[in-house]
């Protein structure tokens, strides 16, 4: 009984600064992004597509890990404003939370943004049980972790408007990367599924362009 008290009160604070956060990119004219998908899926690379874009929208990034600057270095490189959050510091969270965005949001120049893209923690369980204050949610998926993924891990997918089946160039067969497609569909029919791949260039153009459209027309 008060396990689930105490729970109930983090979700619940939880969702209070998610709508907090989601108030203030509204109040920009900034759509928000959460980007979820296991470690090495291929999140930050297909970010540095979108960045190398010639027509890529305003891009501000909130590159969540655990530890390491890595990511963010790739991205800052790319002439993206990047805020760094760790969460080693925060007890080595598996998941980013509503507080750190609220946090780190600032630290962007929201007035010169067409989007915030939050990079989460690589992790397929919990991330998705946490609103950040996004507006929609990408999962990136990568061939390389096996067509099934979907299915063993079905929440993460279920709540994805869109996911990005990547390195559909390393499939041992086309049909690897088919197969993932339709797994992705039979837990979630409503998602987008967009087959990519960030080494070929497979599929940038349209993972830009969603991007693109999803943070026009807001200022
Ligand atoms: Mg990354
Ligand atoms: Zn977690």
């Amino acid at each position: 009984m008060v396990e689930i008290k105490v729970l109930t009160d983090i979700l619940g604070r939880n969702e209070a600064q998610a709508a907090e956060n989601r108030k203030r990119c509204d109040a920009a004219g900034v759509a928000c992004v959460n980007i979820m998908g296991s470690p090495g899926a291929g999140k930050t690379a297909l970010l540095e597509g979108v960045l190398r874009a010639g027509n890529a929208p305003r891009i501000g990034v909130l590159e969540g890990d655990v530890s390491t600057t890595a990511d963010a270095e790739r991205l800052a490189a790319l002439g993206a404003p990047v805020v760094q959050i760790n969460t080693d510091r925060f007890g080595g969270a598996c998941h980013l939370s509503a507080a750190m965005v609220g946090a780190a949001l600032p630290s962007l120049p929201l007035a010169d943004l067409d989007l915030v893209v939050v990079e989460n923690i690589g992790n397929l369980i919990c991330p998705c049980e946490f609103d950040l204050g996004e507006h929609r949610r990408v999962v990136v998926a990568s061939v390389a972790e096996g067509a099934e993924k979907p299915l063993k891990y079905p929440l993460m997918f279920r709540k994805a408007d869109l996911v990005v089946v990547n390195k559909v160039d390393l499939g041992a067969s086309a049909a690897d990367a088919a197969e993932m497609c339709d797994n992705v569909l039979r837990v979630n029919p409503a998602a987008t599924v967009l087959p990519a791949s960030a080494r070929t260039g497979e599929g940038l153009d349209s993972w830009t362009e969603w991007l693109r459209t999803l943070g026009s027309g807001r200022k």
